[in-house]
């Protein structure tokens, strides 16, 4: 994609998950909400050149976070909290796949369990879409590659 206009892709991105969540019932009953429980030195981490109308911090490596009580609203919300525990990771040949996101495996109970709990296939779908979109654009690709890479790490890291 030559000259992203990054508003109207990351509007893109967000009509495409619209309502949709990881599970059909609300998964914040497993864990009272375990990953709205940040403090403010926490956030979600913006993909490249998304912005949010949530208060954002500079991290001393240069990423970017959008921080919040614990509270939002939900159609504000950053991409991450949005595709969360999953991520659209990317292989050699730029295939995108739906992978959990194993940086979270401390905090989301549903890690590690993927293969006994009843996803929305309609969400991993999108967050697949989504995996697609982003991938058009040189720096979001570079993104997905960097995460993958970390995902991968995590993953070894918990054995999960
Ligand atoms: S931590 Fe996991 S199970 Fe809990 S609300 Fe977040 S996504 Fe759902
Ligand atoms: S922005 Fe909203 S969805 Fe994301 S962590 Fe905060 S309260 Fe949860």
């Amino acid at each position: 994609m030559a000259n992203t206009n990054y508003q109207k892709m990351y509007e893109k991105i967000y009509k495409t998950l619209g309502e949709l969540t990881p599970l059909k019932a609300d998964c914040g009953l497993l864990c009272d909400g375990a990953c709205c429980k940040g403090d403010e030195k926490t956030g979600m981490r913006l993909f490249p050149h998304e912005e949010s109308s949530l208060r954002t911090i500079l991290t001393e490596d240069g990423v970017r976070l959008a921080v919040c009580d614990g509270t939002c609203d939900r159609s504000k919300r950053p991409l991450a909290c949005r595709i969360f525990p999953f991520f659209p990771t990317i292989d050699e040949e730029g295939e995108i796949f739906v992978e959990e996101d194993t940086r979270a495996a401390n905090v989301c109970p549903m890690i590690g369990h993927s293969d006994e709990i009843l996803f929305d296939r309609k969400f991993l779908k999108a967050v697949k879409k989504v995996g697609e979109i982003l991938a058009e654009d040189e720096a979001c690709r570079a993104f997905l590659e960097q995460v993958t890479e970390e995902i991968d790490m995590y993953r070894e890291f918990h054995g999960v």
